[in-house]
């Protein structure tokens, strides 16, 4: 598979459609090209903010050719799902030459937190995306609140109990339920739906007013009890609800539903295309009726906005549902909301994740109009991509044991240290190189040694007779950037485990003298000297499920948790990461550890005298192999 370059991965100035060629073509496209091919959005004019019909009326001809939206609920951290909604919405504004309004759907009264609201514009901006926009010179700022619009939304439902559009029902919940019909039946006419206007206008204010019990009465949308879409059958519009609201305090004891609320949002924001996930699509026919009816009454601009509807991003081994993974937060099994286990942006910055990788995946799986799972594996090979090429390369060893170099001292020099060093990155020599020195000790992985390899092992193993009793030598392999060596053996302690692998050096063969190629080796390990190297936490990730589906079958996805998703190990890291070195790590650098990993220093953790790194993803795509 190709990919882009980071560079045009992250293109952020506007660019024409036409320029835009190498990006797959989707249905959504197809969409706002033939509405900008027609001119459908060309007449709107823009009052320079939110507003109704007549303010848009006085405003200038919009400049923004298509106008989007990102409407999240403040009520916990966005995850990778909401991610492919931020880049598809943001990133077709700024391919056709429109803007995209970042808006908190907070018209529920529940507990809603700054702390919410805070990390959202933050997950914005670090994708790369902004609700600042520059059109035709004048800056604007699209950021919104859908609570701002209260006064208009009671307007309209007055506007529409006048019109005969609306009523107020007090049925109780349960004969409203039964009375809605199912699937197979029809519903039954309300026997409240015959008042006249003025009773409903009357009976709505003093439901406004506080002079009704919480559920004692509700505002519904009159339109058709028999109609096959259950959600046409009279919808709830407003509901009483003695709630605090965060913006509007205690104004209102009345509260719109989301299904009322969100159409007059994009209408009042001369929202074009108001993009949402498939579960809304039965809700379209009463997003039209409703701002059809708003339109007839001269309330709203037109044309008004469309909705279309596009498959969530399911992705294996992840939940994508913010209330979930608040579960995971609160039960405390993970490390809070940015543990770099956890598919929440944040998380996934942590984990060493980079906008660009984000927005080439959520390019790369595109949008359909059918639901499906997308493999883990797809997110990963994206951030392999947008790190191979600029990640600093380096060594470490992740679970050190020492190995001894015996006859050091007869061949170097006692006390002697020799220097090597290693390109900072294989393709690109003008960043410069890493210094370090190989003395007598050395740090390896203690899976580099097996006292009788199994066969194709080429890592160290010391003399030993085979299955068939053959004498076998001790392997030579190479310390990368260093000499070769030739196993000759190991020590244990009481127990059996190997404290110390020993072997010998071999003279004059060292990396980058003519006599490197003079002894042929099957292997290569990568290695820090006990003398320099920095003693590092890593932090090595698995998936926190253990099944592709976690909740598959309807099972509680507490029970496919993965109790191994978190090994710290008490590394060695080679000493160009540390302070002053040519590739000093500081919090959020991503390296490449040779033969390991890419790595992220924690932005939370990490600091000069004390590095910890985060396995962000393997090498190779090495899950269930
Ligand atoms: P959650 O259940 O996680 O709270 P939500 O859809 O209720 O998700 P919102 O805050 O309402 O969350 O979502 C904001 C926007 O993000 C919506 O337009 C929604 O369509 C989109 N979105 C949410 N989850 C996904 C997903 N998995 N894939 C694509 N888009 C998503
Ligand atoms: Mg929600």
């Amino acid at each position: 598979m190709t990919s882009p370059a980071p560079s045009q991965a992250t293109a952020a100035a506007p660019v024409a459609a036409d320029k835009e060629a190498h990006k797959p073509s989707n249905f959504l496209r197809q969409i706002i090209e033939k509405d900008l091919a027609e001119g459908t959005y060309a007449a709107r004019r823009w009052g320079g903010s939110p507003g109704d019909a007549a303010h848009h009326a006085s405003g200038q001809p919009d400049p923004a050719k298509v106008r989007l939206r990102f409407p999240p609920e403040p009520n916990g951290y966005l995850h990778v799902g909401h991610a492919k909604s931020i880049c598809l919405n943001f990133g077709l504004a700024r391919d056709y030459g429109g803007v995209c309004h970042l808006r908190f759907d907070d018209t529920n009264p529940e507990k809603e937190d700054t702390e919410y609201v805070d990390s959202i514009k933050d997950a914005v901006q670090w994708l790369g995306f902004d609700w600042k926009n520059n059109t035709s010179g004048a800056v604007e700022t699209n950021l919104y609140q859908a609570s701002d619009y209260f006064d208009f939304m009671y307007r309209a439902a007055e506007y529409l109990i006048d019109a005969g559009h609306a009523y107020v029902d007090e049925q109780s919940a349960d004969e409203m339920r039964i009375n809605r019909g199912d699937f197979g039946k029809p519903g039954t006419d309300s026997p409240f739906r015959s008042r006249t206007p003025a009773e409903n206008l009357a009976r709505f204010r003093e439901m406004r007013d506080g002079q009704l019990l919480d559920g004692a009465a509700v505002l519904r949308a009159k339109i058709d009890m028999a109609s096959p879409n259950i959600n046409m059958r009279d919808p709830a519009i407003y509901r009483i609800r003695r709630a605090h609201h965060h913006n509007t305090g205690d104004k209102w004891c009345i509260y719109p539903m989301y299904t009322y609320a969100h159409p007059i949002e994009d209408a009042l924001e001369q929202i074009t295309h108001s993009i949402c996930t498939l579960e809304f699509e039965d809700q379209r026919p009463f997003y039209d009726w409703l701002l059809d009816r708003l339109a007839e009454g001269g309330l709203i601009a037109t044309p008004h906005p469309r909705q279309y509807e596009f498959a969530r991003l399911n992705l294996t081994y992840v939940l994508t549902s913010k209330r979930k993974l608040a579960q995971l937060v609160n039960e405390n099994r993970v490390n809070g909301w940015d543990d770099p286990r956890m598919p929440t942006i944040v998380g996934l910055r942590r984990r060493g994740y980079t906008p660009e990788a984000i927005q080439l995946f959520a390019e790369r799986i595109g949008v359909t109009k059918s639901d499906s799972w997308i493999d883990y594996s797809t997110l990963e090979g994206c951030l392999r991509e947008t790190l191979d090429g600029s990640a600093p390369r380096a060594m470490a060893v992740l679970d050190p044991v020492k190995l001894v170099l015996t006859n050091w001292d007869e061949v170097m020099g006692a006390g002697m240290l020799d220097d090597c060093s290693a390109p900072i990155h294989p393709h690109h020599p003008e960043l410069g190189k890493r210094e370090f020195k190989i003395g007598k000790e050395v740090w390896i992985d203690r899976s580099d040694y097996e006292e009788t390899p199994p066969k194709g092992f080429f890592r160290l193993f010391p003399p030993h007779l085979n299955a068939s009793k053959q004498a076998i030598a001790g392997s030579k392999v190479r310390l990368k950037y260093g000499h070769v060596i030739e196993c000759t053996g190991a020590v244990k302690d009481a127990e059996g485990r190997i404290i110390e692998v020993q072997a010998k050096l071999l003279p004059d063969t060292k990396s980058g003298t003519p006599g490197a190629d003079s002894v042929k080796v099957k292997g290569v390990i990568t290695w820090v000297g006990v003398n320099d190297a920095v003693p590092a936490e890593v932090r090595l990730y698995e998936r926190l499920f253990r099944e592709a589906q976690p909740e598959g079958g309807g099972v509680d996805f507490l029970t496919n948790l993965n109790a191994d998703s978190l090994k710290v190990m008490t590394a060695y890291v080679e000493p160009s990461l540390a302070s002053g070195g040519a590739i000093e790590a500081k919090a959020d650098d991503k390296f490449q550890f040779e033969r390991h990993g890419y790595f992220v220093a924690d932005r939370v953790d990490h600091a000069a005298g004390r590095p910890v790194f985060n396995l962000a993803v393997g090498l190779k795509d090495s899950w269930g192999k």
